[in-house]
C-alpha cells in the first residue's frame, strides 16, 4: 500500500538525530511539544522511538494502518511504534537472531499499552495458518486475563501494572508466531490487603463482585456489593468512571476459556479469589486472657473452609495460633489480636500472590511451543523503574556511589530494612529510618529531617528521607515501608494450606516446600534476584527501546507540562542518547551479518561506511537505505529468475 506523507505529518523534525543547529535540552523539548499539539505523538532519536501519552485515542491503530507500515524502510514513513515492530521482526527474519523492547517511563506514561500495541501489529502482520492463529488468540488474550489479576486502579494510572512484565513472542523461521512465554516480576502483593486513597485492589475482585453471574456469585456465598467487603474498600473508591468492571469480566471469563483453562480451573481459581474477600472480612475478638479467639460459627471462617477445602478446627486453629516446636514438642501460642490480624492479611496476600504466579504458569502452558526447530524470538519489556538497574550505564555521573548506598552488604538501605523485617512486632518503620540515621549518616547523597541543615530540614518531614539520585533529588517517606517488604508468612499458614482440598492450592502450596528455619526472603531480595535473571535473559538478545513520556499528572489530552516532560526527558536519559546517536553511527552490525545480507551487490554498490574491528558503521540512514534498496532490486531480480526457471513454484517473501 502507497504511503504519503501529509503536510502535518512533517511538523517539527521526526527524528531527533536531524534536529538543527545543536541539540539543546530546550530546542528538544520544544520539538517534542510542538509534535504532540499536533497529535504526532511519536518522534525517534534513530531507532529509539520516544512516544508522548495522548491521553486520547485516534485512529492511527488501525488495519490499514498496519499494513502501511508492513516491510517500509524504517525512517520512510512518520515515526509509529509499528514502524519499530515492523523493523524489529524484518531484522530477526533476515539475521535470524533474537531480539527485545525494552519500554520504560514512569507509571501512566503508556508502557502497556506501547507492548500491547506491538504485540496486535504482530498478531495481524504475521502469517497466518489455523494452528498459528490459535497461538495468535492466545498470546493475545493472555493481556487481559494478566491485567485484570495483575493491574489496579492507583493515582496516577486507573488500569496500572502492579507487576513486571517480560514476554517472549516465538517465531518460526518464515515469522509465524508459534508460542510465547511470560515471565512476571514481584506482584505488588501488599495492595490484595491495604490500598491507599484513591487506589483499588487488584480489578478481578472488583470484576467478580460486579460481574460474576448469579449463581456463582451464590456457590462463593459473596454479595453483589464492593462495599460489603474490607479489602476492596480501603482507597474508597470502589466505582471508577473510567472502569467498567461489568464488561471485563464478560472479557476475562471468554479469555479463560480460550487460554483452556477447564470450567473446572474457572470454577476453584474464583473460589480462591472469594475465599480472599472471606478472610479480609474476618474479625478477631479478644479472649477473657486478651489472646485473639473466632467462634466456631464465624460465617467468613465458613466460607472459606468451604471455598478452600479446609476444615473449619484446622483454619481456626491456624488463624488464632502459632506453632512453635519446643524439643519434640509441638506448642501452639496463641496471638494477639494484632497479630491474628497480621497472619491473616499475611495469609492473604500469600494466596493471592501464588494464585498468581499459578496463573502466569498456565498461561505459559498454553502458549507452549511443542514443535522443537528452530526458533527466534522478540521479547517485550514491561516493567517500571528498570533503569534504576543501570541496564545503560549513566555518563558523567558517578552513580556507584548511589548503588552502594541502597545496596551495599550490612551498611545500605536494602541491608538495614531487611534487617528490621527480622524483627516483627518490635521494628517499625521509625525505627528503620533512625537506624538508616546512625548507620548512613554523613553520606553525601543522603539526608534525613534530623540530618538535614537548617534550610533543608524545612522540606522535609519525621518520616522522610532523601536520596540525591542521578536525575535529581526523590524523598521518600518511610511509612509502609517495613509492610511492603515483609513477606512473612507463618509457618503454620503453609500448613493450613496444604491441607486444602483446592486443586490450585494445593499446587500453589505443595507439601514438598522445605520448611525453611531460614530467614524468609524479603520483597527486595526477591526482587533482585529476578532482575539478574532478567538480566541475562536480555544479554543474549538484541535491544531496541521504547521511551514513554507522560505528558501532564492530571491524566488529560492536550496538555503538555515543560517541567514534568523536562523532568522525564532528563532521567530517561534521551538527551544522552541523542549525543550518542549524532556523534556516532546510526546502523552497527557485524561483518558476518552484514556480509549474509549484501553479498550479492557488487563492489562498488558498497557503502562508504567505516570499517570498526568487528563491525561496520553506517553514519547515515540514507546511505542504508540505498544499500538495503540495491539488496532489493538484487533480491527481485534474483526470484524472478528462478521464478522463470521454476515455472509453478512460489517464491517466499522476505528472507
Ligand atoms: P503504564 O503502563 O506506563 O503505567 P499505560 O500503558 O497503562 O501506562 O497507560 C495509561 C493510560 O494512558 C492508558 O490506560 C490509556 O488511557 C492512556 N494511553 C497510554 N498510551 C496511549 C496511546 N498510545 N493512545 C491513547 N491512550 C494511551
Ligand atoms: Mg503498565
Amino acid at each position: 500500500m502507497e504511503a504519503s506523507l501529509t503536510a502535518r505529518d512533517r511538523v517539527g523534525i521526526q527524528d531527533f538525530v536531524l534536529l538543527d543547529p545543536y541539540t539543546s535540552e530546550t530546542a528538544f523539548l520544544e520539538n517534542l511539544k510542538k509534535r504532540f499539539h499536533e497529535n504526532l505523538i511519536y518522534t525517534y532519536i534513530g531507532t529509539l522511538l520516544v512516544s508522548v501519552n495522548p491521553y486520547k485515542d485516534f485512529d492511527i491503530y488501525s488495519k490499514k494502518q498496519m499494513d502501511i507500515y508492513m516491510g517500509v524502510n524504517f525512517f520512510e514513513l512518520p515515526p509509529h511504534i509499528y514502524a519499530l515492530a515492523d523493523n524489529v521482526f524484518r531484522t530477526m527474519l533476515s539475521e535470524f537472531n533474537n531480539h527485545f523492547i525494552l519500554i520504560s517511563g514512569e507509571s501512566g506514561a503508556g508502557k502497556t499499552e506501547a507492548s500491547k500495541k506491538i504485540l496486535q501489529f504482530y498478531a495481524v502482520s504475521c502469517p497466518s495458518t489455523k494452528l498459528l492463529n490459535n497461538v495468535r488468540d492466545r498470546l493475545l488474550l493472555s493481556n487481559p486475563v494478566l491485567e485484570a489479576f495483575g493491574n489496579a486502579k492507583t493515582l496516577k494510572n486507573d488500569n496500572s501494572s502492579r507487576f513486571g512484565k517480560y514476554m517472549d513472542i516465538q517465531f518460526d523461521h518464515q515469522g509465524g508466531a508459534v508460542g510465547g512465554h511470560v515471565l512476571s516480576y514481584l506482584l505488588e502483593k501488599s495492595r490484595v490487603v491495604h490500598q491507599n486513597h484513591g487506589e483499588r485492589n487488584f480489578h478481578i475482585f472488583y470484576q467478580l463482585v460486579e460481574g460474576g453471574e448469579e449463581d456463582l456469585l451464590r456457590w462463593l456465598g459473596l454479595e453483589r456489593n464492593c462495599q460489603h467487603y474490607r479489602y476492596l474498600v480501603q482507597g474508597d473508591c470502589a466505582k471508577v468512571s473510567s472502569i467498567n468492571d461489568k464488561s471485563d469480566w464478560r472479557t476475562v471469563r471468554k479469555a479463560l476459556s480460550v487460554i483452556e483453562f477447564s470450567e473446572n480451573d474457572i470454577e476453584q481459581l474464583f473460589g480462591i479469589i472469594a475465599s480472599v474477600l472471606h478472610l479480609g472480612n474476618i474479625k478477631f475478638e479478644a479472649n477473657e486472657r486478651g489472646y485473639a479467639s473466632l467462634n466456631n460459627n464465624n460465617q467468613e471462617m465458613n466460607w472459606v473452609s468451604k471455598l478452600l477445602g479446609i476444615p473449619t478446627q484446622v483454619l481456626q486453629q491456624g488463624l488464632t495460633h502459632r506453632k512453635i516446636e519446643a524439643k519434640a514438642e509441638e506448642v501452639f501460642s496463641p496471638f494477639s489480636v494484632d497479630h491474628a490480624v497480621y497472619a491473616r492479611d499475611a495469609l492473604a496476600k500469600a494466596i493471592y500472590g501464588r494464585t498468581f504466579n499459578w496463573l502466569v504458569n498456565k498461561i505459559n502452558e498454553s502458549l507452549v511451543n511443542k514443535d522443537s526447530s528452530r526458533k527466534t524470538v522478540i521479547g517485550l519489556l514491561d516493567i517500571y523503574g528498570f533503569e534504576v538497574f543501570n541496564w545503560e550505564s549513566v555518563p558523567f555521573f558517578n552513580n556507584k556511589i548511589i548503588c552502594d548506598l541502597v545496596e551495599e552488604k550490612h551498611r545500605g538501605i536494602i541491608s538495614l530494612m531487611d534487617e528490621e523485617c527480622l524483627r516483627p512486632g518490635e521494628a517499625t518503620d521509625l525505627t528503620f529510618l533512625e537506624k538508616m540515621e546512625e548507620k548512613i549518616a554523613g553520606h553525601p547523597h543522603f539526608v534525613t529531617h534530623k540530618l538535614a541543615d537548617q534550610k533543608t530540614r524545612k522540606t522535609l518531614d519525621r518520616g522522610d528521607f532523601r536520596l540525591l539520585h542521578y536525575a535529581g533529588e526523590v524523598t521518600y517517606c518511610v511509612v509502609g515501608f517495613l509492610d511492603k517488604n515483609n513477606d512473612l508468612l507463618y509457618r503454620n499458614g503453609k500448613e493450613v494450606m496444604r491441607q486444602s482440598k483446592n486443586a490450585i492450592i494445593k499446587l500453589c502450596f505443595p507439601s514438598t516446600e522445605p520448611d525453611s528455619k531460614r530467614r524468609p526472603e524479603t520483597v527486595v531480595t526477591q526482587f533482585k534476584s529476578s532482575l539478574v535473571g532478567l538480566t541475562e535473559i536480555l544479554m543474549s538478545k538484541e535491544p531496541w527501546y521504547v521511551r514513554c513520556i507522560k505528558p501532564n499528572e492530571a491524566k488529560q489530552p492536550g496538555r503538555f507540562d515543560d517541567v514534568l516532560v523536562r523532568h522525564q526527558v532528563k532521567y530517561l536519559g534521551l538527551m544522552e542518547h541523542l549525543r550518542v546517536r549524532r556523534a556516532g553511527f546510526a546502523y552497527r552490525r557485524k561483518y558476518e551479518i552484514f556480509l549474509q545480507r549484501y553479498k550479492a551487490l557488487c563492489p562498488d554498490t558498497w557503502p562508504n561506511g567505516k570499517m570498526g574491528r568487528t563491525k561496520i558503521f553506517i553514519r547515515h540512514p540514507k546511505t542504508l537505505f540505498a544499500t538495503e534498496d540495491a539488496f532489493q532490486v538484487c533480491k527481485h531480480r534474483l526470484a524472478t529468475r528462478i521464478q522463470a526457471k521454476y515455472k509453478g513454484y512460489r517464491v517466499k517473501g522476505d528472507y
